[in-house]
């Protein structure tokens, strides 16, 4: 693929706008830089508005099924070119090519959903306690919706907001992060070609992160904030957007508690670790992040996973089989190292080395920490990376007590063969998200968030579509 393909416009009133002043993109396998993206500031930030506001009059009238059409034809166009989207997320991102292939299909099947939620978007009559009286519910869109994205999921973040927000109406600002702006602007020249309208959509890049959301935050026009990302920056947004009273939804991080019970059945608690905590190698928000194993089962569990961990292949993105790419960043490999440094240093065992000999980039080999306890940096911050700590438990009590005392609630795994255990696990846990002997659950149909300092609101599912549509009621009286 010519490398010239990626030196990218930015996308604003269905036009391509190129500026002076680019970002590198960078490869994180081999810190090449790949490509580049303009360097967007206030002056691109406003036109963005302008265009989005001036769309939302029209795109706002158009019918359910005038936008389900063009949804689903957005999503064949990103079918079509799903290789192609794959393999430059591979080079910008660093997943394995088979999980970029498979992230495109996961973010294709949130346009997928919302072509066909869009035609369910049903209001309400209610009965009114006069005869001469009507109580009509209508749902109507928000309006403008700005949408700020992180650089771990460069397509699925993205179509998980826009989706719903065209399905209802909305018209949209996004800025995706700077780390991965070409996986984005590829899904804005589907979303071109599929004829979805100038200005629906636009995309703007930047290295000035608060310089143009600030744009965003500050124009009453704008309507609604959804986010992804960590949970400084949530709450920074959170407040800014108080002072014109925007709808918010956020997704901030997690500390995802991973309880393999007494009556766990092992094999499949080792595979749903490995599909939870090194999806991304370790970089999603619902990895596995503290690992809590009943004390009976120690043993057993800790033989296989050390095992599974050790099969798991590490390399750059494009090469063949490779599970574990490299992370995003140096910032990532250090904050890693010190959690395994601080662990050790506590009295934790080291399984493995997360060293890898000779590497061009920002690779770090998977590794597993057993001897782990509470006090450890691991169990308490958030670790996007590949090191799985290992602790032990005794009672299912005390466990959720531990699984619960922290500030984070966005996914939890439990591991059962209990019917009883599931259900008391599941509905104790302070979290949005359980996996009940499951280690990937996110899809499209689900209602995707978190509780607490984890976020507000839900994607994905009729839940997330509310979250960019306005309920008006009107009251009808016969004169
Ligand atoms: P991460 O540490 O995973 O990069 P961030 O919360 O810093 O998470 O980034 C998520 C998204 O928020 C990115 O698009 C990033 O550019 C953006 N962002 C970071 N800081 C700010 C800010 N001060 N104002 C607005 N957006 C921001």
């Amino acid at each position: 693929m010519n490398q010239q393909e990626w030196n990218k416009g930015l996308y604003v009133n269905g036009e391509w706008l190129t500026l002076a002043e680019t970002i590198p993109v960078q490869n994180p396998a081999t810190r090449e830089v790949i490509g580049s993206v303009p360097d967007g500031s206030v002056k691109e930030a406003k036109l963005a508005v302008d265009a989005a506001h001036k769309a939302f009059e029209a795109w706002s009238k158009t019918t359910a099924y005038e936008r389900a059409a063009l949804l689903e034809r957005w999503h064949q166009v990103i079918e079509s070119r799903l290789d192609e989207i794959a393999f430059v997320m591979t080079m910008e991102q660093g997943k394995p090519l088979a999980e970029a292939k498979g992230e495109v299909q996961y973010a294709n099947s949130y346009i997928k959903w919302y072509a066909e939620e869009a035609k369910r978007i049903y209001g309400e009559t209610i009965p009114a306690s006069s005869g001469s009286k009507r109580i009509l519910v209508q749902k109507q869109p928000v309006g403008v919706v700005a949408a700020i994205t992180p650089w771990n999921f460069p397509a699925a973040m993205i179509t998980r907001k826009i989706a719903p927000a065209l399905a209802a109406g909305c018209t949209t600002v996004t800025k995706p992060a700077e780390q991965t702006p070409l996986t984005a602007l590829l899904l804005a020249e589907c979303a071109h070609e599929a004829g979805i309208p100038a200005g629906v959509i636009n995309i703007v890049t930047t290295s000035k992160a608060g310089e143009v959301v600030d744009v965003w935050l500050d124009d009453s026009r704008v309507k609604k904030l959804t986010f992804t990302g960590s949970t400084p920056v949530g709450k920074l947004l959170m407040r800014k957007a108080a002072d014109t009273v925007k709808k918010i939804s956020l997704e901030l991080g997690g500390l995802a508690p991973f309880i393999v019970a007494e009556d766990a059945n092992i094999e499949a608690a080792v595979k749903g670790l490995i599909q939870s905590k090194f999806r991304n190698a370790g970089q999603t928000c619902i990895c596995a992040n503290r690992i809590y194993v009943h004390e009976a089962v120690k043993e057993s569990f800790l033989q296989a996973l050390t095992q599974a961990v050790e099969a798991l292949r590490v390399g750059k993105g494009t090469e063949d089989k490779v599970e574990i790419g490299p992370l995003i960043d140096d910032r990532a490999v250090q904050k890693v190292q010190h959690q395994i440094d601080d662990a050790i240093a506590k009295g934790a065992t080291l399984h493995g080395s997360p060293v890898v000999e000779g590497s061009t980039g920002y690779f770090m080999k998977p590794v597993v920490l057993s001897g782990v306890t509470d006090d450890m940096v691991c169990m308490q911050e958030e670790t996007f990376g590949p090191i799985a700590p290992v602790s032990t438990f005794t009672d299912d009590q005390e466990v959720i007590q531990r699984a619960n005392a922290t500030p984070y609630g966005l996914a939890a795994y439990v591991f059962t063969q209990s019917l009883t255990k599931a259900f008391y696990f599941s509905e104790n846990l302070e979290y949005g998200i359980v996996g009940v002997n499951d280690g990937g659950p996110s899809v499209a149909q689900a209602p995707f968030g978190g509780m607490k300092e984890s976020g507000l609101g839900r994607e994905g599912s009729h839940h997330g579509l509310e979250e960019y549509l306005e309920v008006k009621y009107i009251s009808l009286q016969f004169v």
